[in-house]
């Protein structure tokens, strides 16, 4: 290896005029790597995939509010239903304890007309219930 002593003279026209930094040859360190190198995963994990514990199809946020619905309605708080379970709109008649399908069945306001269980004609019901809703009418207004 060439010291610097054994090199030629530098011309001065292309000598470099040191401004009075400092030399830092030398001075640098070799940089650690900002991470640590890991082992690649297929060594770190075994080949059976861990299976979820999921006995639930339910989200586990949803499972909660149901179980917090639970809590409170046995605590005999008020406890606002799902909208999606009254998107269902299958009722049973609480008459005829059948489905209560449009056919013989017909509803007045809040009544509803059960063919089947009916002792009167849905005239004469019809005539009834709207009676009935004159005379509350009638009564809320006094
Ligand atoms: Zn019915």
């Amino acid at each position: 290896m060439a010291s610097a002593s054994s090199l030629p003279p530098v011309p001065p026209h292309l000598a470099h005029q040191f401004s009075g930094q400092k030399n830092l040859a030398g001075a640098a360190t070799v940089k650690k790597r900002p991470f640590p190198i890991h082992p690649k995963p297929e060594i770190l994990y075994t080949a059976t995939p861990l299976k979820l514990a999921k006995e639930s199809p339910e989200a586990r946020t949803t499972l909660w509010y149901h179980r917090k619905q639970k809590e409170k309605e046995a605590a005999g708080e008020y406890v606002k239903r799902n909208k999606q379970q009254r998107s269902n709109r299958t009722y049973t008649c609480s008459k005829c304890s059948e489905l209560r399908l449009p056919l013989g069945h017909t509803q007045y306001y809040g009544s509803w007309f059960c063919m089947k269980t009916a002792t009167q004609t849905f005239e004469e019901w019809r005539q009834e219930k709207e009676e009935e809703r004159r005379k509350h009418k009638e009564n809320a207004k006094q």
